[in-house]
């Protein structure tokens, strides 16, 4: 049997990344930037106000004799508008958060500090001496011209939205979403608007995929479901030919290997492998007609462990990220584990952080056709290969499902 790390090794060794496109900076979240930022600008642009407040000379705040000095104001500055006076010796202008600072001044007092003169509506009387620079940010402070602000390779969430948009980048240069096929099969799968019938059960793998698929970045597209004959696989993925990568599920057991790979066999190359893992034993890897497809068991479970462990780090290399597997932290299982297995185990639990340390309950029941065991995991403890029972109070790793790659 293949080891989860080969297996890994062997489907990732063929993936490059897609090429680049531009899209709107709206549509970039979770995308890789395919080319350096480099800052064109200075930001901020102008020397502008931290605070709502006057903006005046620092010697002028100094406190003489005890007494607190006045000042004559000489006029305003909003955000979004240019000062037209300069501000002289015993003058201030009022400013907003955000406005340039007027010549002359050289720092501003917020305006909890000062208090209006009560007999002259035009003076204020300052509470405090301010330093020079005090509450004023200066030009260029957080991005320079040249300066190297995101590296090709990071991936796009708000904050480099943030900078981005700061920078003008209406349109960015990223590493295109992959489009993903998805084949269900077997004959006792119906769609998923159809009433149950005898024998018949509804094609969640499906959607449950394509939604994982695209919670990495990638389009999802449905092929529909085959039957388990050779013509009616071979009519479906005749349709797979202009994706990047296929998924499909079912039909990769004993009973069914050999359909597959015989169809298979005449317009690829596909290997089907027994990898050493529960749940999620069978999975077929290989190439159609050029494009890679990643061949899934059809219990649910193993469906969507067997995405998270081989398709969603295949995909991840794809669309061009370099960080490909979801953190791992070490956690203390309350409940233990009791099933002993030859092959490595992951077992659906959820973790909790208490007291600093984080705490895994296994959901129950970890059969492979069991989705509502999978609903309430947010990771996947791993039991290496062999290992003996694990104790209540026991530690694992465990892979955090919920958690960013990056
Ligand atoms: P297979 O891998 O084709 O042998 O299928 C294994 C189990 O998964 C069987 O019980 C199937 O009914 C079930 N199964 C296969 N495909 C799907 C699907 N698209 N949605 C839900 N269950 C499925
Ligand atoms: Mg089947």
């Amino acid at each position: 049997m293949l080891s989860v790390e080969d297996a890994l090794t062997s489907i990732l060794s063929g993936i490059t990344p897609l090429t680049s496109t531009s899209l709107p900076l709206a549509e970039t979240r979770g995308l890789v930037l395919a080319q350096d930022v480099i800052a064109h600008e200075t930001i901020p642009p102008f020397a502008n106000s931290a605070m709502d407040g006057f903006a005046l000379r620092s010697r002028d705040s100094k406190i003489v004799n005890g007494q607190s000095p006045r000042i004559q104001v000489i006029g305003s500055i909003a955000a979004g508008s240019m000062p037209t006076v300069e501000v002289t010796a015993g003058t201030a202008m009022r400013i907003m958060t955000g406005a340039p600072i007027p010549p002359g001044a050289d720092t501003v007092i917020q305006i909890e500090l000062t208090q209006p003169v009560e007999s002259q509506q035009d003076q204020i009387e300052l509470f405090q001496e301010v330093p020079a620079g005090n509450n004023i940010r200066p030009a260029g402070e957080d991005m320079q011209p040249g300066q190297l602000v995101l590296s090709h390779g990071t991936t796009i969430d708000s904050w480099e939205i943030g900078l981005l948009g700061t920078l003008g980048w209406a349109t960015v240069p990223v590493i295109r979403r992959a489009r993903v096929a998805i084949l269900s099969t077997g004959d006792e799968i119906i769609e998923i608007d159809q009433p149950l019938q005898p024998g018949k059960i509804r094609n969640s793998n499906g959607y449950m995929l394509a939604s994982a698929i695209r919670s990495t970045g990638a389009e999802a597209h449905q092929l529909g479901i085959a039957r388990d004959t050779t013509e009616s696989l071979q009519e479906m993925l005749s349709k797979a030919a202009h994706y990047d990568l296929i998924l499909t599920s079912g039909g990769v057991s004993v009973g069914d290997f050999d359909l597959v790979k015989q169809m298979i066999r005449e317009q690829g190359e596909i290997d089907f492998w027994r990898i050493n893992i529960k749940p999620g034993k069978p999975v077929a890897f290989g190439t159609l007609n050029g494009v890679p497809l990643l061949g899934l068991p059809g219990n649910p479970v193993s469906s969507a462990i067997t995405f998270e462990l081989f398709g969603r780090p295949l995909l991840r290399k794809l669309q061009g990220h370099s960080s490909l597997y979801k953190p791992q932290v070490e956690v203390i299982v309350t409940d233990g584990i009791k099933e002993r297995s030859q092959r490595r185990q992951y077992i659906r639990a959820r973790v909790e952080q208490r007291d600093g340390r984080f705490i895994a309950t296994t959901t129950g029941n970890q059969g492979s056709n069991l989705l509502t065991s999978l609903r309430n995991a947010n990771a996947l403890l791993v039991v290496p290969e062999n290992s003996l029972e694990i104790p209540p109070g026991g530690t694992l790793q465990a892979i955090m499902l919920h958690w960013s790659e990056d």
